[in-house]
């Protein structure tokens, strides 16, 4: 087969190679290769190895990458966005600043609504093309694949219509997009009082008129091998938010319906949703700030991910981030994702997510590195084709101007991503001479 990229040389491959997802001891395991090499055929790797041997694999058409000096990573998954909006909150920034709550904003009429009302208002075009801008930064710092999450439509055509756009950017855009249905985000304004109709009008109109278009592939996906096996369901089950009762309500039926689950969990108030998490079988479970140990260790049996999103906490000027730490000591599975939204983290960075998440939530740099690429990869079903620099994955991978891979963690607020390779095109560099 004609080999089209190698890069080589790489002080550091971190190949991620082995079982997913990784959890306790295995949280930290990056599987290194010094003077490490791989090669690139169409949109896959090929092999992965010495710079010597997979070097000889060249022939006259092979373009080269050197990357002496410089580690060479798979490309960051980002398990939870809300990246697809319209508008910014900005005016909300400053209101916290001088002491409002995120209660007090959203009971002002701001907070998610005043998103879900420039969202219903803005055309699928709109959507698309505030979006892109937003994808070409998050691409820029090494996010190659990304989950995003409806929930600023909140009535059934304004879900279709984000799943539209997230459809659009995922077909267009070089990061590919996973979908999340997030009907129940917060209850809509003109429910107000009538929470528990809108949990039914998620339930018997949204769920089944989204699962049908899944099924006839109208829009929702692509033709491509990067599809997870199904759509997600999420709920934001919280104080102002969605009750334990009414969550429980809309992911079992989610789940009737062939849906993988995702929820937001004990961000604000513990109302029990880990262990709901836990109980339905979720692929993952969501910010845990305040999830007890018992909690984890049911997590930790039902092979539910914990997707900490420490950019969050730190967007909200509070210091209660998630126990990182315990969650790899009870044997869960940890992923991180940089929540980007318009409310409370506006934040495309994956480095920074990770030098928040080594300070704050106490993982290692390995761990953190594990839990940006095959963890996220895993919790979203993708982790047989993403997450990980292994032959007959797609060729997703970064080339970070540092010469040893804690300085991801360690170094902040600046970008060390030098390359970006998705599915085996260079689509980001900021040295091109390297390519020769
Ligand atoms: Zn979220």
């Amino acid at each position: 087969m004609p080999i089209d990229l190698i890069i080589h040389s790489a002080n550091q491959l971190l190949t991620l190679a082995g079982d997913a997802p990784k959890r306790g001891a295995t949280q930290g395991e990056l599987s290194i290769i010094r003077d490490g090499a791989l090669a690139i055929s169409g949109e896959k790797i090929v092999a992965v190895g010495d710079t010597l041997d997979i070097l000889s694999l060249a022939d006259s058409h092979t373009r080269k990458i050197n990357a002496r000096g410089k580690i060479v990573l798979p490309g960051f998954v980002d398990a939870h966005t809300h990246v697809v909006f319209a508008g910014d909150r900005a005016n909300e920034f400053d209101m916290r600043l001088q002491g409002a709550t995120y209660l007090d904003i959203q009971q002002a009429g701001g907070g998610i609504m005043s998103t879900v009302r420039a969202t219903r208002a803005a055309s699928v075009e709109e959507l698309v093309a505030q979006s892109r801008t937003r994808l070409d930064t998050m691409l820029a710092h090494g996010t190659t694949t990304t989950e995003v999450k409806t929930g600023y439509g909140l009535d059934t055509a304004n879900e279709l219509k984000m799943l539209d756009a997230i459809a659009r950017l995922d077909t267009d855009h070089a990061i590919d997009l996973i979908p999340t249905f997030l009907g129940a985000h917060v209850v809509p304004a003109e429910f107000k009082g009538r929470e528990d109709e809108y949990v039914e009008l998620v339930v018997t109109e949204m769920l089944p008129i989204i699962d049908r278009r899944r099924k006839t592939q109208d829009g929702l996906s692509r033709s491509s091998v990067l599809c997870p096996p199904s759509l997600f369901c999420d709920v934001f089950c919280d104080e102002g938010a969605f009750t334990l009762e009414q969550t429980r309500r809309i992911l079992t039926r989610a789940k009737e319906l062939g849906f993988s689950l995702r929820v937001h969990a004990d961000e604000f108030a513990n109302l029990g949703a880990a262990t709901l998490a836990a109980e339905l079988g979720a692929a993952s479970a969501d910010h845990l700030m305040v999830t007890r140990r018992e909690e984890m260790r049911a997590m930790a049996k039902s092979n539910v991910v914990a997707v900490l999103l420490p950019g969050t906490t730190f967007g909200l000027g509070k210091t209660n981030f998630a126990d990182g730490r315990a969650f790899v000591e009870e044997n869960v599975p940890v992923a991180l994702g940089s929540d980007f939204n318009p409310g409370t983290c506006w934040c495309e960075s994956m480095p920074f997510i990770i030098a928040l998440a080594c300070r704050y939530e106490k993982l290692t740099p390995a761990e953190a590195l594990v839990a940006v690429t095959i963890n996220a990869a895993y919790s979203l079903g993708i982790a047989e084709q993403v997450g990980s620099l292994t032959p007959g994955k797609l060729a997703d991978v970064l080339i970070a101007d540092v010469p040893d891979y804690r300085h991801l963690a360690y170094r902040f607020g600046a970008n060390p991503i030098e390359m970006v390779i998705k599915r085996g095109r260079l689509v980001q560099s900021f040295d091109s001479a390297l390519v020769t």
